[in-house]
């Protein structure tokens, strides 16, 4: 069934755990993350990044979505991740995404309030939850200092949490406590006594990104310190490429189908999803 973040959220804050978010660009991608959810019965939100939703692209991938999350009986929210213009945020909202990310993140902090403000204007009528991330979340790629952090990093400050929630309206926030995006060049150290601040300036649901390749222990800590969303992509895409490159190696000529080559990638990309899933504790909550 589909449903707002809020909606997905307000239990797992409660009964603390997490629920998975996963980027998807296609309809193997969407059965996976669905399929994989439905049998575990977990909640699930199933994102989309920019460049995979652009101009036509958009309504077959929501239609995709939007189907999947019917026929599953367990709660599936359909979001927006990483927006970086409200004309995104608009399209994805008129064609029925129940979330938006509209990340300013990287904006100073009174032109982040004001960005993300205006997203919850935008869509707040038409019950759509709204994420924004205080800090800056950075890019594990781009070089690492000593702490294991990137080096665009900028962590949240707790003094500022109650104040932006407050002003800016929404309904999760993505906060920056020693995750990076993308592949880690260095192991993170996530600094829980911060979250622990965060935790204690306000009861709103907090998001990890940069889920991937997040020591356990660590995300384990982070979720019994608060954190109730983890974002994962680049472990389910690593997984994929890596076995399809293996399958690649193996075919004696390039007329291979694709159906029957992808089979072993996205068996290794499911065995990711379930393995999330259950470490985030998000099984049998449905
Ligand atoms: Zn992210």
């Amino acid at each position: 069934m589909l449903v707002t973040l809020k909606e997905i959220l307000s239990d797992a804050s409660r009964r603390k755990y997490a629920v998975g978010m996963f980027d998807v660009s296609d309809l193997e991608m969407v059965r996976a993350v669905t399929e994989e959810a439905e049998a575990l019965r977990a909640p699930v939100i199933l994102a989309a990044l920019c460049p995979d939703v652009e101009g036509a692209r958009l309504a077959y991938w929501y239609a995709l979505a939007r189907l999947a999350a019917e026929k599953s009986p367990t709660p599936v929210c359909i979001h927006l991740d990483h927006a970086n213009t409200l004309d995104q945020v608009k399209r994805a909202a008129d064609i029925g995404f129940t979330s938006v990310m509209l990340d300013a993140s990287a904006s100073p902090y009174e032109e982040n309030i004001r960005r993300s403000r205006e997203v919850v204007e935008a869509v707040r009528a038409r019950n759509i939850s709204v994420e924004a991330e205080l800090g800056h979340v950075g890019n594990g790629l781009v070089g690492s200092g000593e702490s294991g952090e990137s080096a665009d990093d900028r962590l949240t400050e707790p003094d500022k949490v109650a104040e932006f929630v407050e002003r800016t309206g929404v309904d999760a926030l993505a906060v920056s406590i020693g995750t990076a995006h993308g592949i880690y060049v260095k192991a993170p150290k996530l600094d829980i006594p911060r979250l622990d601040r965060i935790t204690a300036a306000s009861d709103i649901p907090l998001v990890l990104h940069g889920g991937s390749g997040t020591p356990e222990d660590q995300l384990a800590s982070a979720i019994a310190h608060g954190i109730c969303k983890v974002n994962i992509f680049s472990e389910l895409i690593v997984a994929w490429n890596t076995t399809l490159r293996d399958e690649l190696a193996q075919v004696p000529h390039m007329a291979a189908w694709p159906a029957v080559l992808r089979q072993k990638p996205d068996a290794a990309m499911r065995e990711v999803i379930r393995r999330k899933i259950r470490f985030f504790g998000s099984a049998d909550r449905c």
